[in-house]
This record gives structure tokens, C-alpha cells and sequence, in this order.
């Protein structure tokens, strides 16, 4: 066995590739990897995330639905910083890593159950969702909160997908797209663990574009933990290989307003505001499904937690545009992240940092001043 799907808490295995949480109880699903990452097999002739199709052995057994996602620019920022242009991605944000995967593993097992997808997102996530359904040729239907509008949720509709609008919270919407009905296949991408398990791709490629080496520090904006669940799979497969002496420190950087995970990790309380009022509005998760396994995860490869404030989020959004780089706010947490800890001297100048600059400033509602 190469790979194996097994409950984060149980243990227990689910008998399908479909299945988003255990079967037992309930609890998020996780991919175990039973193999090396060994450079030989990378298709150095292809310049997307399927270059590393030989570490995905769930997806590379089925018809692969690529739009050449991954394989994004790695740019020198400053002296020691680079960013990684993950905005570059095909539907303008790196979900597409996880979207890529996930519907190629899938889309066949849908097709001949006649069913369609179903996906709770109305940002970033629906978006690539809906552009991998219009692939695969697989119809999509996309729950969106009811108050949704905007560039994304535009993208959605312009893929083909299918949108329902839900009233009340953003766990109803969840449970409206979860919801058995006929022939309705449940992907989200917060529990489905191949969506998750996709974005171990960007671990690689920093290992490749870094010369066969990391950076120190990785900042990254976390919400439901996708991304931080994701990369920190890839880190630490690159190191059980042998391939990595020493895992870089994974910084995860909230927004104030939702921050729950930086609240459990230094053991602080959490009180969550009623309404997100955020600039940031691709991180929303409040209280996210995910967040003890982010927590565990993130003690496991002795990461670290920071959170800004908006008029941070703000000042480094100008920032990084000014310099080239636009951005949607949410991403430009991340940079806000380092130089808060620049300042507070918790990073040093010195260090070789990555910041993820996860979606593109096209998506963002935020006018010029
Ligand atoms: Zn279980």
C-alpha cells in the first residue's frame, strides 16, 4: 500500500476515496503516505504541480484534470524574503493545488454514478472548484452564503457551476451542501482530505525552487487550515525521506478579528466577533472543523502563530502592491505576519523567509484611495 486514508482520531479507514469524514466518528479524515519523496521521479519536463504526479498515487491511476496549476513563481522580494506567487495560479489562488487533485481522483467515480459535485464556498475555494467541474465536464453546484457578491462569486457563475444561497450562519451553508440528496457528491474542501492533501505540492516545489533546500521561516494566512495542513504534510514527508535536515518554521498568520487558531496554540481564550468585518474576507473561519488538527499539526513541527491587526493587513497590502505584488488583502496577512515579528525581533533580517501570497488582488472589493 502506498498510500492510506485513515481518521485523524479513530484511526479508522473509510472504504472510499469519497468519503469526507470517518466513518466511525466523524472526525477529520488525514492521508498517511506509505512511500519516499525521491527527486528522481519528479517529470522534470512538466512545469506544473504535476511534475510531482508520482507522489500522488491516488490521482496518477485515474485521468488527470489539470489547467497547469502549481509549478508558480518563486520572486526575490527583498534581501532574504521571497514571496511565492501562488496568485498566479489558474483560477487566481492556490486552491487550485487542491482542487486539481481532488477532481482528478474523483471525477470518474461521479461520472458513473451519474452524480455531481457539491461544495460549500464563496470565495476562492468555489471559484476553483467550479473551473475544475467545467474541466472534468462534471456539473458543480456551489452553496454560497446568502449575503455572497462580488468578484468571486462572479468566477463561480461565469465557470457553469450551479449556486444555491443559503441563509444564516456559514456552518448552515456548510450542512445545506452536506446534506444527502440524489446523486450529490460532498467534496468540500475544508474536510475533504485529498482536496487537503493536494497542497503538499507547494511543499515540493519550495524544496526545488530553493536549489534542493528551505527557507527558515514560511508565512502563510490561515483560516479553515487548508494551506497549513497541507504544506506542513509535504514538509514532513520531505524530512521522513531524508531529503530535509531541519523542517522550516511554519508561521500561521490571523487576522484579529479570526484568530482561533493562534488563540489555542498560545493557550490564550478566543472570543469570536458576531459579524467578520474583516478586509481580509477570504478568512472567515471563526471556528473552524479543523482546528485541533491544525493545533496538534502545527505544535508537531514546532510552528508558530501570529495575528494582525487591520490597519497591519492594510499597510502591507499597499506595500507589497507598490512593489509589484497585488494581492486580495487575505494574502497580504501573511507579509503583515513578518513584519510583525520583524519588528518585535522574533524574525530577524537575516533569516531566508517565504511569505505565500496565496490569491490574486483581482478578487479583491477594495477600492483605491
Ligand atoms: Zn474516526
Amino acid at each position: 500500500m502506498k498510500y492510506e486514508i485513515r481518521c485523524s482520531v479513530c484511526n479508522k479507514s473509510p472504504s472510499s476515496l469519497l468519503a469526507y469524514k470517518c466513518p466511525s466518528c466523524g472526525q477529520p479524515l488525514d492521508v498517511e503516505l506509505d512511500f519516499n519523496f525521491e527527486p528522481y521521479k519528479i517529470r522534470t519536463g512538466n512545469y506544473s504541480g504535476w511534475r510531482y504526479e508520482q507522489f500522488f498515487p491516488y490521482a496518477q491511476e485515474r485521468k488527470i484534470i489539470t489547467l497547469s496549476e502549481g509549478w508558480t513563481p518563486l520572486v526575490r522580494f527583498s534581501d532574504n524574503v521571497y514571496v511565492k506567487l501562488e496568485s498566479a495560479n489558474p483560477t487566481g489562488s492556490f486552491k487550485d493545488r487542491g482542487s486539481t487533485v481532488l477532481v482528478s481522483a474523483l471525477h470518474e467515480l461521479i461520472e458513473e454514478a451519474g452524480g455531481y459535485i457539491s461544495e460549500d464556498s464563496s470565495g476562492n475555494a468555489g471559484a476553483s472548484m467550479a473551473a475544475y467541474a467545467a474541466r472534468a465536464g462534471l456539473k458543480a453546484r456551489i452553496y454560497v452564503p446568502e449575503s455572497v457578491a462580488g468578484p468571486k462569486f462572479n468566477q463561480i457563475q461565469f465557470y457553469g457551476a450551479q449556486v444555491t444561497k443559503v441563509s444564516g450562519s456559514r456552518a448552515r451553508v456548510a450542512e445545506e451542501a452536506q446534506k444527502v440528496e440524489r446523486r450529490k457528491f460532498y467534496v468540500g474542501h475544508i474536510l475533504h482530505p485529498l482536496f487537503r492533501d493536494g497542497i503538499r505540492s507547494l511543499a515540493y516545489e519550495l524544496f526545488e525552487q530553493f536549489g534542493w533546500s528551505v527557507p527558515e521561516r514560511i508565512y502563510l494566512p490561515v483560516s479553515a487550515g487548508t494551506l497549513l495542513l497541507g504544506i506542513i504534510s509535504g514538509f514532513k514527508q520531505l524530512s521522513d525521506s531524508g531529503e530535509i535536515e531541519a523542517l522550516p518554521k511554519i508561521v500561521a498568520c490571523q487576522t484579529r478579528q479570526v484568530s482561533p487558531l493562534y488563540h489555542l496554540f498560545k493557550g490564550l481564550t478566543y472570543d469570536p466577533p458576531e459579524t467578520v468585518t474583516s478586509v481580509a474576507d477570504a478568512l472567515v473561519s471563526v471556528k473552524p472543523p479543523l482546528l485541533d488538527l491544525m493545533v496538534k499539526r502545527l505544535k508537531e513541527v514546532k510552528g508558530d502563530a501570529v495575528m494582525v491587526g487591520e490597519d497591519e493587513i492594510m499597510e502591507a497590502f499597499f506595500e507589497l502592491a507598490r512593489r509589484g505584488f497585488f494581492v486580495e488583502p487575505s494574502s497580504a496577512v501573511a507579509y503583515a505576519g513578518y513584519r510583525k515579528q520583524l519588528k518585535s525581533n522574533v524574525a530577524s533580517e537575516e533569516n531566508k523567509v517565504v511569505i505565500v501570497l496565496t490569491g490574486s488582488g483581482l478578487k479583491t472589493t477594495v477600492k483605491p484611495v
